[in-house]
């Protein structure tokens, strides 16, 4: 790291601690040409990540959103909170990992679904039925026995 005061490049960290409640580490510096101390922040790059919508528009990635829809098709079912929290996380792992700028919600929505149907079969059920909007019964009970036959 270079050094602000003489553009010296031999710097040396001489304390290194936690910053915004752990997301950033502050680092203190000191020049070894000038012996001037100076500070850097180090922080996880967050990348800004858009989820195109079934109508083509475009909204920020909430991981809030993951968790509702967790949530809601887990209503009344014995599943427990921190089950949910733990699959919000690996969903969360696999859409980062994708490394795309633009993601379409249904690949969200598959992940989801996938890791419902490992979760709770009721809760899938309900996702699945919500997700896939089944425009009638038969597509309903299609899906269904594809489940049971699994
Ligand atoms: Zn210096």
């Amino acid at each position: 790291m270079k050094c602000p005061y003489c553009s010296n490049l031999d710097t040396r960290v001489v304390d290194s601690r936690p910053a915004e409640d752990g997301a950033a580490i502050r680092r203190r510096r000191s020049c070894d040409a000038c012996g001037k101390r100076f500070t850097t922040y180090e922080k996880v790059e967050t990348i800004p990540l858009i989820i195109i919508k079934k109508d083509n528009t475009r909204e920020q990635y909430n991981r809030r959103k993951i968790e509702n829809g967790i949530i809601r098709a887990c209503y009344k079912r014995p599943v427990p909170a921190e089950e949910i929290e733990r699959m919000a996380d690996k969903i969360e792992t696999m859409v980062f990992s994708l490394e795309e700028k633009e993601i379409p919600s249904s690949v969200v929505g598959e992940m989801v679904m996938d890791g419902l149907k490992d979760l709770d079969e009721v809760a899938y059920v309900r996702f699945a039925s919500v997700y896939r909007e089944f425009k009638d019964v038969n597509t309903f009970m299609d899906e269904l026995k594809k489940i049971l036959d699994q």
